[in-house]
Order: C-alpha cells, then sequence, then structure tokens
C-alpha cells in the first residue's frame, strides 16, 4: 500500500533520491523533535515522512480525542470500508519506535502552541476544519435543519454529536450541496437498512435509520451539472442504490451533448453518466428496478437558498424558499447570478452540505480567516519559524485522502530542509514529551497511548462481532479513557 501511496508523489521520488545520496549524513545528523497537532491523514503522512527520510527524526503526535485517525475514522462513510485501509498504514508508523501517539490532549486548551515551540524544534499544525460553514440565511436554526458535519459525525459515533437525534419522520429531505459528502448523506440514509448493519454505522444511527420515513431526497445546487463536485463513484453508487429510483430532468442536459465530447476526461465520463440516467430510457431489468422503487432522489440545478420556511408553529422546518439562478461563464468556473425567480419546495429535513472550515486554535498562530486557512509556504507557516502546517488546515477543507497525503510529504519535506539547511535550529536539544508531560500532569490531563487507543479498538471490535458488523464506536470520552486505562 505505502509503496503504491509513494510512487504517486515526485517530492518522494526526489526524497529517496537524496536519502540515498545522504544515507550517512542522516545517519549522524542530530535529533530532530518533532510535534505534530492532530492524528488525521495529514498528521500521519507528515510523520511517515519525517521518520523515513531522516533516521534521526522522533515524531510526537498529539490529538484532540482519545482515539486517532481524524475524519478517516469519522468522516468516510460507514460503507465505504476499503476507503478506511489506510488506517493499516497509519497503524504501522504509529508502531515506528521513534514515533509517539498521546491522545487526549486539546491543543490550544490543555497546552499552547508556545509550549510546544519550547519542547520541540518544530511543531506541524494537522488540525483539519472541524467547524461548520453557515448558510447565513433566516430560519438556519430550526428544528430539523442540520449541517451535513454535524449528521455525519453523528451516525460516524463522532463522541459530540452522539446526542443529535435527528428528526426523520418526513418523506421529503432537501440536501443542499452537489460533492461527495452530500451523495454520502443522501446514500446513507436512502440505502437498504440491512446493508447497513453490516457497517460501522453508530448503532443509534442505524436504529434511527430504520425506522426513517425518509423516501424522497432533492439536492440542491446553486450552479449547473458542469459544476457539480461529486465524482463518478459516489454518482454511479447512487444511480445503482437498490429499490432506489434516480430522477434527473433531461432538460437540465438539453444542449450538453455537443459540449461533453471536449470536456476534460474525468468530467466528461462523469457527466456522461448523469446524462445517461437523464436522458436514456432504461429498458429490461433496469426498467424493472426503476419501476418498483419505493424510493428516489434527484438533483436540482442552478438554485440557491433564500430561506428556511419554517411549519405553521415557527418551530420546524417545512420547506426551503430557493432563487433561480443563471449562469455566467463557462465550464467548472461558471459562476452563478441569482435571477428574480423565486421557488418553494416543502421538505421536513433539511441537511446543509456547504463544506467544512477551519478556525484558530491558538491566537500565537497566524491565520487567515477570509480563507479559513493558516497561511504558508510550502507548509511553513509564514511569519513563524518552527512553525508548519499540512491536511485541511493548510490548504482549505477539499480534496480526498491521497490529496492530503501529497500535501503531508510536501509539508515533511519542507522541515526535513530547514533542518538540513539550518533555518531550523536543531543545535540543542529538546526535552519533547518529557517536559509536556509534567506539564500534562499538573494540569490533570491523562493523555492516551497508542496502545490504549489498540484497548478502544479491541472493545470496539470485539462489540461489533456481536452484533454481526466490523466495530460498535464507543461514543463517550470517558468511557474510551477508562478502557484505554484498563
Ligand atoms: P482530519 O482528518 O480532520 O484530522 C484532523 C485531526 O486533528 C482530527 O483527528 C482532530 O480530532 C484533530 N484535532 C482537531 N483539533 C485539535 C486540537 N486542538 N488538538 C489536537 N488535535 C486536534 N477522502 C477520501 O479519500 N475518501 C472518502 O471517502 C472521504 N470521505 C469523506 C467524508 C467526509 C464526510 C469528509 C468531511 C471528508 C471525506 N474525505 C474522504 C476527505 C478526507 O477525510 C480528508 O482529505 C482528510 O481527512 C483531511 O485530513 P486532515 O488530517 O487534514 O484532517
Amino acid at each position: 500500500m505505502w509503496r503504491l501511496l509513494t510512487r504517486v508523489c515526485p517530492r518522494v521520488t526526489g526524497s529517496q533520491a537524496l536519502a540515498g545520496l545522504r544515507g550517512l549524513s542522516l545517519k549522524t545528523s542530530p535529533e530532530l523533535k518533532v510535534c505534530i497537532v492532530g492524528s488525521g491523514p495529514a498528521g500521519f503522512y507528515t510523520a511517515h515522512h519525517l521518520l523515513k527520510y531522516r533516521e534521526s527524526a522522533v515524531v510526537d503526535i498529539y490529538e484532540k480525542l482519545p482515539v486517532p485517525f481524524g475524519l478517516v475514522r469519522f468522516g468516510v462513510a460507514p460503507d465505504h470500508p476499503e476507503v478506511k485501509n489506510v488506517i493499516n498504514a497509519f497503524t504501522q508508523t504509529a508502531h515506528h519506535d521513534r514515533c509517539s501517539f498521546y491522545g487526549n490532549v486539546n491543543v490550544g486548551k490543555d497546552v499552547s502552541i508556545e509550549e510546544l515551540k519550547q519542547a520541540y524544534h518544530a511543531v506541524v499544525l494537522t488540525y483539519g476544519a472541524e467547524a461548520n460553514r453557515t448558510l447565513g440565511i433566516p430560519g438556519e436554526n430550526l428544528l430539523g435543519v442540520y449541517s451535513a458535519k454535524t449528521f455525519v459525525g453523528w451516525y460516524n459515533g463522532l463522541p459530540e454529536n452522539r446526542k443529535l437525534n435527528p428528526e426523520l419522520s418526513s418523506e421529503t429531505a432537501i440536501i443542499l450541496g452537489h460533492g461527495n459528502v452530500a451523495l454520502d448523506i443522501a446514500r446513507i440514509l436512502l440505502s437498504p437498512i440491512d446493508s447497513l448493519r453490516k457497517t460501522d454505522i453508530a448503532a443509534h444511527a442505524l436504529e434511527a435509520i430504520a425506522a426513517s420515513k425518509v423516501k424522497r431526497i432533492l439536492l440542491v445546487g446553486r450552479r449547473g451539472p458542469l459544476q457539480v463536485a461529486f465524482t463518478i463513484k459516489e454518482l454511479r453508487e447512487m444511480i445503482n442504490l437498490p429499490d432506489t429510483c434516480p430522477l434527473l430532468h433531461p432538460s437540465d442536459f438539453e444542449g450538453l451533448k455537443h459540449i461533453v465530447k471536449d470536456l476534460p476526461r474525468p468530467r466528461k465520463r462523469l457527466t456522461e453518466l448523469m446524462m445517461k440516467a437523464a436522458l436514456e430510457k432504461p429498458s429490461g431489468k433496469e426498467a424493472e428496478r426503476r419501476a418498483t422503487a419505493c424510493k428516489e432522489w434527484g438533483l436540482q440545478f442552478l438554485r440557491s437558498p433564500l430561506e428556511v420556511i419554517p411549519s405553521n408553529n415557527g418551530k420546524r422546518v417545512a420547506g426551503i424558499r430557493l432563487s433561480v439562478n443563471k449562469l455566467e461563464g463557462l465550464g467548472e468556473s461558471a459562476k452563478f447570478v441569482q435571477t428574480e425567480d423565486v421557488e418553494d419546495l416543502e421538505c421536513g429535513l433539511m441537511l446543509s452540505s456547504i463544506g467544512y472550515k477551519s478556525y484558530p486554535i491558538d491566537p500565537s498562530v497566524p491565520f487567515d480567516q477570509q480563507q479559513g486557512i493558516i497561511p504558508n509556504n510550502l507548509g511553513r507557516v509564514l511569519h513563524a519559524p518552527g512553525l508548519y502546517c499540512s491536511g485541511w488546515v493548510k490548504r482549505g477543507p477539499t480534496g480526498v485522502i491521497v490529496t492530503t497525503m501529497h500535501d503531508g510529504f510536501e509539508t515533511a519535506e519542507s522541515v526535513l530542509e530547514d533542518a538540513r539547511l539550518g533555518a531550523l535550529d536543531v543545535s540543542a536539544s529538546k526535552g519533547g514529551f518529557q517536559i509536556m508531560e509534567a506539564l500534562l500532569k499538573k494540569r490533570g490531563v491523562h493523555p492516551v497511548s497508542f496502545s490504549g487507543w489498540q484497548k478502544i479498538d479491541n472493545v470496539e471490535v470485539a462489540n461489533g462481532k456481536k452484533a454481526g458488523k466490523p466495530r460498535e464506536k464507543l461514543l463517550d470520552v470517558q468511557e474510551m479513557i477508562e478502557v484505554a486505562n484498563q
């Protein structure tokens, strides 16, 4: 797996060559103590690269939760277990004799970045994008309106979202957004319950979805079919979802036939698949499947939300008012412009899947509020020597795990280069975790080690086995800590 992954990154190839040339000097180079904040893909890929290309690098990963892996555990859809296989590679990294994991340490609260900078030569921030982008429209806080982040956290067992108890008693749901997260949510809500039973979906979500009345989902996007952000695999899954019929309007695809042939290949294939579902009359088994489907989903283009319409008592969502948009410009960069036309759609559940957002965790770290990222140059935080960033907090909340891998490698390369060329002072030895341990103890914080996480993992897998699923996640932070300390 790693060999396959590293081959796709050109910077790695360069590093491998460098490492070969410098084999001897690497062994004798002074110790480089690096602290990584966050244990998602960005944290683990950065750690992997540092450990691989500098034999004197020692890496400590600090994580807010007692459990590692970030969005691989709490974001990736439960019915996509193959995506979670990266956990095996991350586990290998965590077992490296120069790598340690300290869970249950909330950086910015339990320890400051300044304290970490004192204890390590370099601090790499990989804490992701944990906030919601809000719609900023009236009614956004009504009952029955949820952000995708909260909803995904709920079905994936994120401790802070476990009590969400979403309202699933209405037949129609609207999801705002045309990205993969929007499709993940639609698929989870419409999937046959027996196929979800075999996944690591949280038990409370399984129970709620089994009783759900939702059978019609409309995914609403601001722009047109040529601008959707989801990818072909996720679209294909939706089109082929058992007992479910895709409802795509032929008129949305009129005029695209002669444009599609000139599109870049991935966009071309994606558009062709949408057009096939919208324009071709199904025959045989597919026609039968669609005719007998009891659930349906569709894509609504060129609409943006103006207002959530309240129910008669003013408490719940009853629908959404949308502006009808037109496009200016061509292709992926085309912009939407609102017209004076509006449209109301009824729904009893609304999910806004318009993106995640990073936020600053420590006032001493520069932060670009506008872009929601830490300003950086190849992962070097601007005007903050010794401080680096990687992953979603570095480039914004877009891209898949492989994109984040490239990103982690790039940042690690910047750290190694700075240590080699003297931009990072590694002449004095640093106390690392020994210093932090004393501080944390004084503050009553008890870190969870990787072997502590493995005890949690064992309990989760054993509990899952009883229910015929890969794992049953623990949902309570205190319970996780107790299991880790057994
Ligand atoms: P994260 O994965 O968010 O990791 C950040 C970590 O930092 C977390 O563990 C968090 O707890 C920790 N942290 C936060 N604050 C602190 C703090 N103050 N102190 C210490 N630790 C902290 N990609 C795919 O390739 N395939 C998919 O199927 C897929 N599905 C996705 C589904 C969803 C719903 C989402 C949102 C994303 C999905 N992605 C998928 C994208 C992928 O998850 C991201 O590219 C990747 O997780 C980003 O990695 P990261 O390390 O930057 O952030």
